[in-house]
């Protein structure tokens, strides 16, 4: 096609359909570009990713978004979609399934077949639940091993389930959880926790929960009809004993990943798959393509920093067009 950059997303003869900036991923961040994008006249394509809303849609109250007391996270990334919508984004219900960033512009494929071409890109696709990798884990997910409390908590009423992890997504697991089950064993591997203050306040406050320091889950057992979980076999991080452990439900709270798998390759990452970019600036290591939330923070992780990170890559992603402009109008005007 004639790569008018200033085209919007009108299929081409070919099919491919063109958007000056595609946004990848449905979390604060991606939402918060969105806004920023589509004030910028933009007219910015978000694509929602495999989990529209990302990480906060699987949590309760968020209590340090400013300027709610308290809401809930799938509310919260309702209202963030509506607003992104309601500036003019268009925000489709698909998953990006390949990048090709060698060309320009960039080229995008999803899970339902259709082909993208844009000009530039924000990278905001967060980032996955990590799984403790043991014997017997794989095979009882969905039957007892979870991620997600708020998603499964529900099926353990008077039951006795554990959490691993010691940061706060593996406190509010332990708590949340504690609505449903009779007993809920903190299962973390050293004796202090990640998690700030509050969280730890309120654990040490509930008679529900029973932390089990120093341990580490090395396998997750069946129980007698082989379909759910019996319990863990754990050792002791000091002195290396082993013990087992009935439970009827195991929740695994040990952090996240990047969902950066798209781009390894095309992009500047660190040993551990988050996306490099510029100091003070989201831009990555290919012109045209920035990265905001998950994806390039491992240190701060909040709704309201990816957020930020997300309103830096729009402004940022702005700039680059408009000088990518300047420079076409030069060359036509030569
Ligand atoms: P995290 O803070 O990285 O904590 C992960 C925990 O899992 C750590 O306690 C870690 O132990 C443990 N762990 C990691 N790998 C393990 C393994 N293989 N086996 C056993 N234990 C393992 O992750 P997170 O709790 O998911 O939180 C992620 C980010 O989101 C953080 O910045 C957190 O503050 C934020 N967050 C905030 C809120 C909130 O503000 N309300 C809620 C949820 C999450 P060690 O401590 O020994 O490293």
């Amino acid at each position: 096609m004639a790569a008018d950059s200033r085209s919007d997303g009108r299929a081409d003869g070919d099919g491919v359909r063109h958007a000056r900036l595609v946004i990848i991923g449905s979390g604060p961040a991606g939402y918060t570009a969105a806004v920023y994008a589509a004030r910028a006249a933009l007219a910015p394509v978000l694509f929602q990713g495999l989990q529209p809303g990302g990480q906060l849609m699987i949590t309760t109250e968020v209590e340090n978004w400013p300027g709610d007391t308290v809401v809930l996270g799938p509310d919260l990334m309702a209202r963030m979609e509506a607003h992104a919508r309601a500036l003019g984004t268009e925000i489709v219900a698909d998953i990006v399934t390949s990048v090709d960033l060698s060309r320009r512009p960039f080229r995008l494929e999803t899970d339902s077949g259709a082909r993208w071409r844009a000009e530039a890109i924000v990278i905001a696709t967060g980032a996955v639940a990590r799984w403790l990798g043991v014997p017997g884990e794989e095979a009882l997910r969905g039957h007892g091993v979870s991620a997600c409390a708020t998603c499964d908590g529900f099926f353990f009423r008077d039951r006795h389930v554990a959490v691993v992890g010691g940061g706060n997504s593996a406190a509010e697991e332990a708590l949340f959880l504690t609505r449903f089950a009779s007993r809920v064993t903190l299962i973390h591997r050293r004796d202090t926790l990640r998690a700030d203050r509050t969280n730890q306040a309120r654990l040490f406050a509930n008679p529900r929960i029973v932390p089990l320091w120093n341990r580490v889950v090395t396998e997750v057992l069946p129980d007698s009809s082989g379909r759910a979980v019996g319990g863990v076999r754990l050792r002791d991080t000091r002195t290396g004993a082993e013990e087992t452990l009935a439970l009827d439900g195991l929740f695994v709270a040990i952090g996240h990943d990047p969902a950066t798998a798209l781009f390894r390759g095309q992009l500047d990452m660190d040993p551990d798959g988050y996306i490099r970019t510029r100091p003070d600036s989201t831009a990555t290591s290919v012109p045209g393509v920035f990265a905001a939330g998950d994806v390039r923070d491992r240190l701060f992780r909040q709704a309201v920093t990816s957020a930020g990170m997300g309103c830096m890559a729009a402004l940022e992603a702005e700039r680059f067009l408009a000088h990518a402009d300047a420079g076409q109008d030069a060359a036509r005007a030569a």
